[in-house]
């Protein structure tokens, strides 16, 4: 499942494609992803210019002088500019955003979890953006409001930082990363840990997802072209999926817990 490093290097690795190119033509070959596509996506894209391309959270937002096309990836969506000649589509390519150059953005997704909305420019903040906590890698992301948010919480510090309201973008692969970088055992209490611990928290998040991002960008080199494969910052991982192996910092076995229904890794001697 994308998570916020592989959407971010989609996002960067796009971005020199599409910026600044006209949408000629918008087709849609299947509209039953997790939402319906818009009828009039193609109407209100078509001759629009694609100013830039931001992300928040785990969503895609191309921004025209129109309004912007939100788009979320799911489980198993990917995005390709695809130079002409453009190959016919196979099963699983659902939405092609056809450029005056002649190129094609092309949304495949096996699965149809994702999602494509349109955002016009006068409308109030679309529901799914509402409510969403700060971006981690934003400066206004750190320890104090970590800390501040988590006081009174009795739930585990796991679920706290996984908690989109939070801070958005933390999946589980990568808050277990975190918690070991901090040191902090992921069924403690949010409410009891402290100031300190939060800071080393908050940095750690922003350096796991930012390796990630280095990661994702080294293996997903190419964009253009047929062939991308997703990044994997596995191979990196220091303790999720690790279970029964040896600690890299004191060769303790890291244990496996499952929490809040997802499965957690853990150093029993680092993490406390
Ligand atoms: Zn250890």
């Amino acid at each position: 499942m994308p998570e916020l490093p592989e959407v971010e290097t989609t996002r960067r690795g796009i971005l020199p494609h599409v910026a600044g190119a006209r949408v000629e033509r918008v087709v849609v070959r299947e509209s039953r992803l997790r939402w319906p596509v818009p009828d009039r996506l193609g109407e209100v894209l078509a001759g629009q210019c694609i100013r830039t391309v931001d992300r928040r959270a785990k969503y895609l937002l191309f921004r025209t002088d129109a309004g912007s096309l939100l788009l979320h990836l799911g489980m198993s969506g990917s995005l390709q500019v695809v130079p002409p000649p453009v190959p016919p589509p196979q099963r699983h390519d659902h939405v092609d955003l056809l450029l005056e150059s002649g190129a094609c953005l092309r949304y495949t997704d096996p699965r149809r979890f994702g999602s494509l909305h349109w955002l016009p420019l006068d409308a109030p903040p679309h529901p799914l953006l509402a409510h969403l906590g700060p971006e981690p890698l934003d400066a206004a992301f750190n320890g104090e409001l970590l800390f501040r948010r988590s006081r009174g919480r009795r739930g585990t510090v796991k679920g706290f930082v996984m908690d989109g309201r939070i801070v958005v973008g933390v999946g589980n692969i990568y808050a277990s990363e975190a918690l070991f970088l901090a040191g902090i055992n992921p069924v403690r209490a949010a409410g009891r840990i402290s100031l300190p611990r939060y800071r080393r928290l908050a940095l750690a998040i922003r350096q796991v997802l930012e390796s990630a991002i280095a990661a994702g960008g080294t293996t997903l080199r190419d964009f253009v072209g047929v062939g991308g494969q997703p990044g994997y910052f596995r191979q990196q991982l220091r303790v999720y999926g690790r279970a029964t192996e040896p600690c890299p910092t004191c060769n303790t076995a890291i244990r496996q817990r499952v929490i809040a229904q997802r499965a957690s890794y853990y150093c029993p001697a680092c993490q406390r």
